[in-house]
């Protein structure tokens, strides 16, 4: 088993849509990217990447690169997931932490998971999705969101299933 880690923050702003885990949440702000700035599936693309010792999304996929303006991120992390397949690897599964002020987000959990498992080939059962605030304390989530991941990556092969 191979583990990773990520972590991605990105700054609100006024006349953007906020898209977390590939899901569109009404707010009256959303996060600024060069891509859609979905700050958890970046989080996320970086702890597939790490488990899979192939570096970060910043080096496949440069925020110089105008093909990634306003790109989904689910279309990088389909990316991402074709890069694993080809290393005969899959997802054991991966856990993922919004951390964010505003808006509410936990009508919006079992959509996120639904909607990363059918990108990453798996049950929803090895996707979480949680979020937390920083009560007030945080210089980051009153002004952006930021979002952690960890992913542990296996080797491709039958599922073994408990008797
Ligand atoms: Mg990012």
């Amino acid at each position: 088993m191979r583990i990773g880690h990520g972590y991605d923050v990105h700054r609100l702003a006024p006349g953007r849509r906020l898209i977390l885990c590939g899901v569109e949440i009404p707010c009256e702000q959303g996060l600024e990217g060069h891509s859609d700035a979905d700050v958890a599936v970046h989080a996320l693309m970086d702890a597939l990447l790490g488990a899979a010792g192939l570096g970060d999304i910043g080096r496949h996929f440069p925020d110089t690169d105008d093909r990634y303006l306003g790109v989904s991120s689910l279309t990088l992390l389909d990316r991402v997931m074709a890069l694993i397949d080809a290393k005969g690897l899959r997802l054991g599964n991966c856990d993922i932490t919004v951390v964010a002020q505003a808006p509410k987000l936990s009508p919006y959990m079992d959509a996120m998971r639904e909607t990363l498992a059918a990108r990453l080939h798996c049950d929803s059962d090895r996707v979480n999705v949680k979020a937390t605030t920083e009560e007030h304390l945080g210089q980051v989530s009153t002004r952006g969101i930021a979002a952690h991941a960890v992913a542990l990556l296996e080797e491709a092969g039958p599922r073994v299933k408990k008797l």
